[in-house]
């Protein structure tokens, strides 16, 4: 038989991640010893305290029945996000309407999708951005129009650019700072700006911030829900993921409007009934105990940050040094595109980056390198781009 898939499946842009573990594989198979600088995925240490919690979570047996608490998650969990929120941002929120549990920020982002978005409902997305934003908003049916982010704008998505019919119409918009792919962080002004946008135009506001708490030198990522009015018009997507390098336990938070949230826990009690509450329990333990281990994290980062960007200045890239995330956007050497730099590179110097064509049209231009490797392989990889002259800005002019 030939099994029909939906519409829907077929309108996914091909996923990058996937694309990019053909390519590692193809390389890998001709005998090239790659080194990857492409999936965001945490290789730092989860805090000691937090396994021991799963561990004997694990050994309870009330931990073996379906999610306690409902698919909104565990009251303890609830109350440690709204505890975290105000300690870390100053806002207040309450636990029980205004905050719930997800299977990671990606599973939040699609399900309030299928919570907000009709078929041929418009969704506003930034172009860069993470492609989980389009492919969830195209698998509830949605029309998307892309926002473009740009660099001279410190790419802070400009509500001026979203054409009025489009505004009229949209009825979610997706932001994501600290941003993936290009580093870029937002101010508080600017929150103010968007909100003020989500108002007049009836529009909820997604705010992507998986990377709030990877900050460097004395900048602290804000929270879209510390600006006046925002919980009427906006929700923020947390996550352990990054901050405690737990990616594969799958637990991250969404705070803020309560018929957002209310929706989004609809969608969850219908289809996946919660987070393993072991990991809950874990994730209690991470957030209210001590954050040593993000401070050596960030520091880790940090310190990689900066030997890339040194090195890769030295060979000719002109890139900026991000104030967070665990990415490096750097442009591409003129005359070529960023598919055709980031496969040279792989061909030439067996090193993977993705092409920022991955993120949107306007990522063309720029490759992502991610810094979540260990120093040594990242110190090799840098090395073998500067020993890949032919590629370099300096060598093309
Ligand atoms: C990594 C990442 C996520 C996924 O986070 P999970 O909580 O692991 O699902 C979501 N959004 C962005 C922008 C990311 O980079």
């Amino acid at each position: 038989m030939d099994v029909r898939t939906t519409e829907r499946l077929r309108r996914l842009p091909p996923f990058l991640f996937m694309e990019t573990r053909r390519r590692i594989r193809e390389a890998r198979a001709k005998g090239i010893d790659v080194i990857s600088l492409g999936v965001g995925d945490p290789e730092g240490v989860t805090p000691p305290h937090v396994l021991d919690v799963l561990r004997r979570a694990a050994d309870d047996p009330s931990h073996r029945k379906y999610p306690a608490g409902e698919s909104r998650g565990l009251p303890e969990f609830r109350a440690a996000v709204a505890a975290w929120y105000g300690r870390r941002f100053g806002v207040h929120l309450d636990s029980d309407t205004e905050v719930c549990a997800l299977i990671g920020s990606k599973e939040g982002n699609h399900h309030v999708a299928l919570g907000l978005l009709d078929p041929g409902d418009v969704a506003l997305v930034p172009d860069p951005a993470y492609p989980v934003y389009t492919a969830s908003a195209v698998l509830a049916g949605a029309r998307v129009v892309r926002v473009p982010l740009r660099p001279e704008r410190g790419y802070r998505l400009d509500p001026a650019e979203i054409p009025a019919a489009d505004a009229r119409a949209a009825r979610l918009l997706w932001l994501n700072y600290p941003n993936n792919p290009t580093g870029a962080v937002a101010t508080r002004e600017f929150y103010r700006e968007i909100v003020g946008f989500a108002h007049r135009n009836d529009i909820v506001v997604i705010n992507d911030n998986p990377y709030s708490e990877l900050c460097f030198g004395g900048y602290r990522a804000p929270s879209i829900l510390d600006v006046d009015g925002a919980k009427d018009v906006a929700v923020e997507f947390g996550s352990l993921s990054k901050t405690y390098n737990m990616a594969g336990w799958r637990i991250g938070m969404a705070a803020g409007n309560r018929q957002v949230i209310d929706a989004i826990v609809t969608v969850k009690e219908n289809t996946d009934t919660g987070v393993f509450t072991a990991v809950q329990r874990a994730a209690v333990a991470a957030l209210d105990g001590p954050q040593d281990v993000v401070d050596a994290t960030v520091a880790a980062y940090a310190r990689r940050r900066d030997r890339a960007v040194a090195a890769l200045r030295d060979a000719g890239y002109a890139v900026d040094p991000p104030q967070a995330t665990f990415y490096v956007w750097m442009p591409v050497p003129v005359g070529l595109t960023s598919m055709d730099f980031a496969n040279r590179l792989l061909e030439t110097a067996g090193v993977v980056v993705i092409p920022g064509v991955g993120y949107g049209d306007r990522g063309e231009g720029f490759v992502r390198l991610s810094l979540a490797v260990p120093d040594e392989l990242l110190d090799e990889a840098l090395a073998r781009i500067a020993k890949a002259g032919d590629l370099s800005p300096s060598a093309r002019g």
